[in-house]
């Protein structure tokens, strides 16, 4: 902190120092200017009232009458002797020396200033006395030099010049005088300058100091548990991994999952939720020992960095232990499940992105297994390992914008008229090509994943909705929504958000969600279905008929359309009863005035049985596949009329 404030001293008395220097040049400048001004002042006062009235009028040319001589030579010898003159001489319009006090001078060539004097001119300038070229002896005082016009006789006329050396020091004695007065000014102004510029710069980077330092800590913090966040462990990881290395120690990272904490958050509230984490931090926290690293990843996942513990398993079932440990919130005696999974370098590798997927992939297996505490290996066979290494993939790929959407439009079953599209996603991978959703949807289900996948959906389907532009008016977008985001608290203020940033008005969203999704929590997700459609958004039962939603409860949320389940469609011609269902869904629908959609609408003569049930959309390969955004727009704009599709087979 000491050094921090003489820096700043040091750097604010540069430009102070800066400015004092340039007014003391300014200042030397003027008091020049000023002594040279006396000086003047002083010799046009000898001229007129000394030496002008001595002259006859003649050119001086002529040389001087023996009476001018004898006058000069007494102004000369009573002002030189008096100091108030260091040298006199006077000189004719060639500038030639006539008369000098000394008898110097008579040899010299003749000066420019005093060719110019001769044209009328005075000048001035500050020099020592035989500081000239032509001039012999020692250099005397400093002087004011002044060679001034000299005219005389009657008429007036120009008859020489007077040359005249005045000494400076009583001029710059009087200068100085009041020079001093002004430095003393100046250095207490200056003074004040400092004090003030060091006060102001102090206080602002005093300010920038702490703002920076909050900015540091919220870029790396979980606000709720003021744990280190995701960014944070990892670069905790990246420093132990390298420290590992060098000693030739082991390493354990472990990432924690909370079970079923989504029933907590919809049983207890999201506020008690919040209660449950910050609790469970703590705990973590006072566990760790020093050089340990907890942090929070997201949700309810946790992440230990644990360096330096030969077996891990039995540390690790004491974490499960310490987070089980009952807790007691809202009065209310709870305790939780965690799922863990491990990694332990350099066993499993050195690269830090690499061990936390891993992690990941042995957590998703204890959770997957119910088996607690699981170290990742490479042989476990009871999984599906490659499905469980691409969900930890999954999180970079998202990362990494690897995700893609097809759309495929909901048509008019009356005229084909394109009313709607639904945003579906697919997966880009690296190494496996694109993917279809369900190869990663359900995994990203079972984990906060789908937070992010369902947030980059919306975003991205928003965003090509409003670049569709006007081919696209009146167009609604359909975007598919998993029951575990709508249990995630501020769903409905996610959507509203990403409406505004995409400047997309809400009723051209629409939200769809199965009908076994609605299941998993009927009045949670009534809630917030309630507070999406508040919003303007449109709510659809995706997949209607493969669950079994109680018509009182359907009545009761706020939808706007019912898909029906492909499965239904498929086979709706030759399956009696579900060609029953099919066009009783279609009635239901109107009667509580919804639309209804037919999904998987394969073929002609299922199109036109859904004609005369009068279901009012088709979705399926009959009138187009998903496609990218590239096609979707040539398509909006092709077609006889515009907008419309034909049934391909
Ligand atoms: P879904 O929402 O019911 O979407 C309809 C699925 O049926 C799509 O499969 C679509 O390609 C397929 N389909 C459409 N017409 C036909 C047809 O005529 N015949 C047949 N056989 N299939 C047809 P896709 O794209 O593979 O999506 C599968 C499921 O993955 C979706 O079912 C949806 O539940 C889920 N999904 C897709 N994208 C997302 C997403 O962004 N978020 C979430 N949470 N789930 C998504
Ligand atoms: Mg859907
Ligand atoms: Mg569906």
């Amino acid at each position: 902190m000491a050094r921090l404030v003489l820096t700043y001293a040091a750097v604010t008395l540069v430009p102070v120092v800066l400015l004092g220097a340039a007014l003391v040049v300014s200042y030397q400048a003027e008091a020049r200017g000023r002594g040279l001004a006396e000086g003047r002042s002083e010799a046009l006062l000898v001229a007129q009232t000394a030496v002008e009235p001595r002259l006859t009028g003649r050119p001086l040319s002529d040389g001087l009458t023996p009476d001018e001589l004898a006058s000069m030579k007494a102004l000369a010898k009573r002002s030189v002797g008096d100091h108030d003159v260091l040298r006199l001489r006077l000189r004719n319009l060639s500038g030639q020396v006539v008369f000098s006090d000394d008898g110097s001078g008579f040899k010299d060539r003749p000066e420019d200033e005093a060719l110019d004097a001769a044209h009328g001119e005075v000048v001035a300038r500050l020099t020592h006395l035989n500081a000239d070229s032509d001039d012999v002896g020692p250099i005397g005082p400093e002087a004011v030099e002044v060679y001034e016009p000299l005219t005389a006789g009657s008429p007036e006329r120009r008859v020489g010049v007077l040359e005249i050396y005045l000494p400076y020091g009583p001029i710059s004695a009087d200068v100085t005088a009041s020079l001093h007065g002004l430095y003393r000014d100046l250095a207490a102004g200056l003074a004040l300058l400092y004090l003030a510029l060091f006060a102001i710069s102090m206080s602002v980077s005093r300010r920038l100091r702490q703002q920076l330092r909050r900015n540091t800590y919220l870029a790396e913090h979980d606000p709720l548990t003021d744990l280190p966040n995701r960014t944070a462990f990892h670069r905790s990881g990246e420093v132990a991994c390298e420290a590992a290395r060098r000693d030739g120690s082991s390493l354990t990272i472990a990432i924690v999952d909370l079970d079923r904490f989504k029933e907590v958050n919809d049983t207890l509230g999201h506020h008690n939720g919040d209660r449950l984490l910050s609790e469970l931090a703590r705990r973590l926290s006072e566990f760790v020992r020093p050089g340990d690293a907890v942090a929070r990843l997201g949700g309810d996942e946790f992440g230990l960095i644990l360096p330096g513990i030969a077996d891990p398993e039995p540390v690790l079932w004491l974490v499960r232990r310490v987070i089980a440990h009952e807790v007691s919130i809202g009065g209310l005696p709870l305790s939780v499940d965690a799922s863990i999974g491990y990694v332990v370098a350099p066993e499993h590798g050195t690269d830090v992105d690499e061990l936390l997927r891993l992690a990941d992939v042995a957590m998703y297996v204890a959770k997957a297994q119910h088996a607690g505490v699981v170290r990742y290996d490479r042989a476990q066979n009871h999984y599906d390992p490659a499905k469980l290494t691409l969900m930890g993939e999954l999180r970079q790929g998202i990362e990494a914008d690897q995700l893609v959407l097809h759309y495929q439009p909901k048509v008019r079953v009356d005229d084909g008229r394109i009313d709607s599209v639904e945003a579906l996603v697919r997966w880009q991978h690296p190494a496996h090509g694109l993917l279809a959703p369900d190869h990663f949807v359900p995994l990203a289900e079972q984990t906060d994943l789908i937070e992010r996948l369902t947030g980059w959906v919306l975003t991205t389907a928003l965003r090509d909705l409003v670049a569709l532009g006007p081919a696209a008016a009146g167009l609604t977008m359909a975007v598919n929504v998993s029951a575990r985001n709508l249990g995630r608290a501020g769903f409905a203020d996610r959507v509203a958000q990403t409406l505004a940033r995409a400047g997309a008005p809400a009723d051209r969203l629409v939200i769809e969600m199965t009908e076994t999704a609605l299941l998993t929590d009927p009045a949670g997700a009534a809630a917030v279905l309630r507070e999406v459609s508040a919003l303007g958004v449109k709510v659809s039962i995706d997949d209607f008929g493969s669950g079994q939603t109680s018509l009182g409860y359907l009545s009761t949320l706020p939808i706007d359309e019912l898909k029906i389940d492909r499965s239904l469609i498929a086979d709706m011609l030759v399956n009696r009863a579900h060609g029953a269902i099919v066009r009783s869904v279609v009635d239901l629908g109107h009667n509580l005035e919804l639309r209804v959609v037919a999904e998987g609408v394969e073929r002609a003569d299922i199109l036109a049985a859904l004609r005369s049930s009068r279901c009012d959309l088709a979705q399926g390969y009959l009138f187009a596949r998903p496609m990218p955004i590239g096609q979707l727009a040539s398509r909006l704009t092709s077609g006889s009329p515009p907008r419309t599709l034909e049934p391909s087979r």
